[in-house]
Parts: structure tokens; sequence; C-alpha cells
């Protein structure tokens, strides 16, 4: 028994799943995509909403960092607009073309031993159009999307369990700001519901994110974390990288499982005296 509880515990690697955000994170800020986003969200709160233009540079800023999405905060303060409307303003007129195959990536990504997800605050059209510019979308096994934490028919609300979430997490503890409506990163409940729905054990998962503050919510909440786009090291930072192409580099471990477990396997094998074929 003891023995099988050993083999057991050998045998179950420190990581069964890689969690990673998708802009900013698997590719560079740099190459400016983001910054269009930002300039199609302030125009969409000027001409769209009405919003003082000389305001929405400095509004759009406060409301990115205390909500984690402009459209979180925008809902937050009371505006009310279509969410796919504002999706495919702001996304929807994106320089897609800027993003290029990454086989560097891709050969990454296609050699780790581990399950990978997905999780994003932005919608579905984007993050499908951002991975196949990539040349990335059959990487990974499962997307969180903004849809998948904010469904809308009642069929797909069915999927969402808000009955663990606890409900402070909608909220900004620390200011007098209001809840909103949206779940998305960084707040703890898009988490506990990413994890609900694609089966996450956070203990056993390597999340990537370009954001310090999604990051230390991970951290929080029990993920393991890779910083992308800087190399110092924060609070609540595990590992911090340049670039997402230095994941070797950083957790050489990732690529280790099945040589680890063929070791262990022979080594446990040969103490219990027995023949066993490794095929992992
Ligand atoms: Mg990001």
């Amino acid at each position: 028994m003891e023995y099988e509880n050993q083999y057991k515990r050998v045998l179950t690697p420190k990581y069964d799943c890689l969690l990673f955000d998708v802009d900013d994170t698997l590719y560079p800020f740099s190459c400016g995509f983001s910054k269009n986003c930002t300039k199609n969200i302030e125009e969409y709160m000027a001409q769209k909403l009405g919003i003082e233009e000389t305001e929405v540079s400095k509004m759009n800023h406060e409301l990115y960092k205390n909500y984690g999405t402009s459209m979180a905060g925008l809902k937050a303060f009371g505006y009310d607009f279509d969410n796919d409307d504002y999706h495919s303003y702001v996304h929807g007129r994106l320089p897609y073309e800027v993003l290029k195959p990454d086989h560097v990536l891709r050969s990454l990504l296609l050699s780790l031993p581990i399950r990978k997800v997905i999780f994003s605050n932005a919608d579905r059209i984007h993050v499908n159009k951002v991975l196949s510019k990539l040349g990335l979308n059959d990487c990974f096994d499962e997307i969180i999307c903004f849809e998948t934490l904010n469904p809308t028919s009642d069929e797909d609300q069915s999927i969402v369990d808000n009955s663990f979430v606890d409900k402070s997490c909608l909220y900004n503890e620390d200011s007098e700001l209001p809840a909103t409506p949206i779940v998305c990163k960084p707040f703890e409940n898009a988490f506990a519901q990413a994890f609900k729905i694609a089966k996450i054990n956070p203990q056993r998962t390597l999340f990537f994110d370009d954001s310090i503050r999604n990051i230390q919510s991970g951290k929080r909440i029990g993920l393991h974390t890779v910083l992308v786009g800087s190399s110092q090291r924060r609070e609540g930072v595990d590992y911090a990288i340049e670039s997402i192409h230095n994941i070797r580099e950083a957790v050489p471990e990732l690529w280790e499982v099945d040589d680890y477990k063929k070791e262990e396997i022979q080594r446990f094998s040969s103490k219990m005296g027995i023949e066993t074929s490794v095929t992992a």
C-alpha cells in the first residue's frame, strides 16, 4: 500500500495544465497591436457612448486599471451597450495582418506534453482570429473567453454556477467603486468559473499572463504563475520571462515530465521486484 501510494505520487507531474492569456502574452506588446485596441475603445467611448473626447483617454485608463477591462468598467458605471457591438467595434477593426505565424511558439506548444487552455477576457471571435493569425489554433485543448464567463442564452447560463462564487470579489473592496456585472480577470470569480468549467486544479496549473494584476490574482487563488513581457520578478510571480519564447529556458521541467515519469516507473518497478513496460 505504501509503495502504491509512492508510486502514484511519482507518476503525478507537478503540472497537468498550462493556462494562457492571449493578448500581449502570445505575441509581444511591442508589435503595436494593443495600441490599436486602446484607440478603438476610446473611439467607441466618444462616438457611441457620447463621452467627452478630452476625457476618454484618462477615463479608459482608470476603468481598465480598476476593472480589468474597459468594458467591465463602463458597465459598472451604468453605460448600456450591446456586448457584441462593442466587441465588433473594438476588435473587429484591428489590423490582424500585423500578427504573423509564430513557428517557434507553435513548436514549443506542440512539444509540451501537458493540457493547454486559453483564458482570455476577449471575445471568442477575437481569440480565434489571433490564434489563427499566429498559426496556433490547433495548439490548445480548450478556450475560456468572454462568452464562456458571460453567457447570454439560458442554456449557457446553466453551465455557470454562481453559487460557489464569493460575491464580494465582484467589487473592488478597497474602494467605493460600483460593481461590474461582467465576469473577467483579474477578479477571482472569473478564475473560479474558469477552473470549474475547464476542470482545472490551480495547484497543478501554470498560468501565463502579461498583466501583473491577473498574475497576482491567479497566485492568490492557488495558481503557479509566469509573468510574460518582463524579466522582473515581483510578488505573486513565480517566473518572469521577456517573451513567451523563453518558456523552455525558464521552466525546463515542463518538458521533463515524460522522461521523469519513465525513470520513476523504472525505479519503483525494480524496487518492487516487478517488470513493467513503460509506454508513457
Ligand atoms: Mg493580456
